[in-house]
This record gives C-alpha cells, sequence and structure tokens, in this order.
C-alpha cells in the first residue's frame, strides 16, 4: 500500500471506530506525523485523561499503553506492537523491587513512569523526567526516598536537591547509557557554537558536557525558543524530527552511541542511537492495529488499582 492510501485507511478507520492515535516523541517521523496527540510521557499521559475516544491507540511502548489503561479501564488501548518494550523498565522486576522495598520499610517510593504496572503498584507516586524534580521537592526534606529505576536521572535529581536519604534503584535506559563522550567531544571541537542538549536519563560524563538538561519537552521547547543555530542532541533521535519541524532554520546533531562510533556523523541520523523498541512500530502495524483491535493492553485489576494511585498522585502534584 502507498502511504498516502494507509494514511487514508488509518484516518477512516480513526473515524469510524472513535479512536485516536497517541504517539510519543521517538516515534518514526511518519507515524509522529499522522498523531493525534504527540508529546512525552507525562503529556501522553494528561492526553489520555482528556480524550473522549473509545479506543486509544498507543504508538509507543508498553509502558506507556499500560499507563493509559491504568487511568481509563474502561477504554480499549490498543498498542501496535507486542514487542515495544523498554529496557529501562526491563531492568526494574518487580519481585526484586519489593524485596528492596521491604528492607526500607520507612521509604516513600518514587518511581520513574517507565516502569511495568507491577512497579507502580508498589509505588506511592510515580514521576516523569518532565516532574521529577517537582515531585521530590513536595515532599519533605528528610523525606527518606526510594528513587527508581533509573540511576541517572535520580542522581541527577538528587545533586539539585542534595538530599541525603535517597536510595537509587541501579537502572538505566540503554539507549540513553550508551552515547559517546568522545562524539560529544569531537562535534563541540567541530561546532564551537553549538549548545548540547541533554536529557537526564544521560550518564554523568554526558550531562557535565551539557548546556541545557531536561526532558524530552522541555529540550524541544528549549531549542525552539533559544537563539543559538546548531544543537547537539543527547537523546533518542526522534525528537530531531520535531526540533527541525519547529526550527526549520537551525541545525541538529544527533550523538552516535559507543558501540557505533565512527568518524562520519552527520546530522541525517543514519548513525545515531535509535530506540529499536520506539521504531517497531510502523504505519502498517498502526492501520492493522486499529482494523483488527489489536493487540489490547489489559491489567490485572487489584494491580491496576494499586498503580493507579501512585499515577493519579503524580497527576495532582
Ligand atoms: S529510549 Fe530508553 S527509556 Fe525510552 S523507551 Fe527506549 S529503552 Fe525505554
Amino acid at each position: 500500500m502507498l502511504k498516502t492510501e494507509i494514511v487514508e485507511k488509518i484516518e477512516k478507520l480513526k473515524q469510524e471506530k472513535n479512536a485516536i492515535l497517541l504517539a510519543h516523541y521517538y516515534q518514526r517521523s511518519e507515524v509522529q506525523d499522522i498523531a493525534d496527540f504527540l508529546g512525552d510521557s507525562l503529556q501522553l499521559s494528561q492526553a489520555a485523561a482528556k480524550t473522549k475516544a473509545d479506543i486509544i491507540v498507543f504508538a509507543g511502548v508498553y509502558f506507556m499503553a499500560e499507563t493509559a489503561k491504568i487511568l481509563y479501564p474502561e477504554k480499549k488501548v490498543l498498542i501496535p506492537d507486542l514487542n515495544a518494550g523498554c529496557s529501562l523498565a526491563e531492568s526494574c522486576k518487580a519481585d526484586d523491587f519489593k524485596k528492596f522495598i521491604e528492607q526500607h520499610p520507612d521509604y516513600t517510593v518514587i518511581s520513574y513512569v517507565n516502569t511495568d504496572a507491577s512497579v507502580k503498584a508498589l509505588t506511592d507516586i510515580c514521576c516523569t523526567s518532565s516532574n521529577a524534580l517537582q515531585i521530590i521537592n513536595s515532599l519533605p526534606k528528610n523525606e527518606k526516598i526510594i528513587f527508581g529505576p533509573d540511576r541517572n536521572l535520580g542522581n541527577y535529581i538528587k545533586s539539585l536537591t542534595s538530599r541525603e536519604n535517597m536510595l537509587i534503584w541501579d537502572g538505566a535506559c540503554h539507549v540513553h547509557e550508551a552515547f559517546s563522550v568522545e562524539n560529544i567531544i569531537a562535534l563541540k571541537k567541530q561546532y564551537p557554537q553549538a549548545k548540547v542538549l541533554a536529557h537526564p536519563e544521560c550518564k554523568e560524563q554526558v550531562l557535565l558536557l551539557a548546556d541545557y538538561i531536561g526532558s524530552t519537552s522541555a529540550l524541544l521547547a528549549f531549542s525552539a525558543s533559544d537563539n543559538t543555530k546548531t544543537y547537539i542532541v543527547a537523546t533518542e533521535s526522534g525528537i530531531i524530527h520535531q526540533m527541525r519541524h519547529k526550527s526549520p532554520k537551525k541545525k541538529f546533531i544527533p550523538i552516535v552511541s559507543s558501540n557505533t562510533l565512527n568518524n562520519e556523523v552527520d546530522d541525517s541520523c543514519g548513525a545515531c542511537s535509535n530506540c529499536e523498541f520506539m521504531k517497531l512500530t510502523t504505519l502498517e502495524k498502526i492501520y492493522d492495529s486499529l482494523l483488527n483491535e489489536q493487540f489490547e493492553v489489559n491489567i490485572e485489576e487489584n494491580i491496576r488499582k494499586k498503580a493507579e494511585r501512585s499515577i493519579v498522585r503524580m497527576l495532582s502534584l
């Protein structure tokens, strides 16, 4: 099927079935272009909260679709590819996390939204990279906190808040963790006027080189409002599609991962770090998902209810 043909069919099915397509900024460009709502994890949860659609098709990874289902169990939530997982969520298994929490019974548990529903069910308050600082700051200074699962975001927030009683789970996102420091240094030499934009899931050595650190949506907003002409972007490369869209005259250069480091880096994103889970969603799979109403996300009710509390607490702060 031609791209225009498949897009038309998707639009028709969305209307017939009162469905909405939510897409994360890390999705393929052609998926971002047809989304009814595009955003980062927090924005997508908020969009799911407002929709009157009966069906939500989630072009993202599984924990995001699960989050929508946790909040809106009466809606049919579909994910176009069941293999769209997340290495960060995988790095924090509920059984292990539960044991860790049991070893520290008087701690408040804050979990990044990049977790399975069963981990959210063990959590007091969820957070995203957009609101993690605000949520930690909402707690008394002497509160004992367990922060999971991202060690880089956790250490970054800990350094900003000077919290002494903050235990950090040892998890990470394989994409952000792998950005090459050597590549950033080489690019800074090549483009001395460029600013480095970094997501707090990056390791500390990368954050130390950054001119601006923020969530995906914060990086996008900064690049649109700032008056620099060139940016070195240390987050998943999908966001560059929107950065170029908002600032067509600026240059955005993705970072390669340490594993793929070569000297032929350009801004076409051919050698940059993509999240393979995010890129699993294609237009064809979205069409199949809508047509066959597959693959439906379901969560055991007692897990869902406990997980819901942690997300609602986050949304209310
Ligand atoms: S970029 Fe990292 S945190 Fe985001 S979905 Fe992919 S693996 Fe998970």
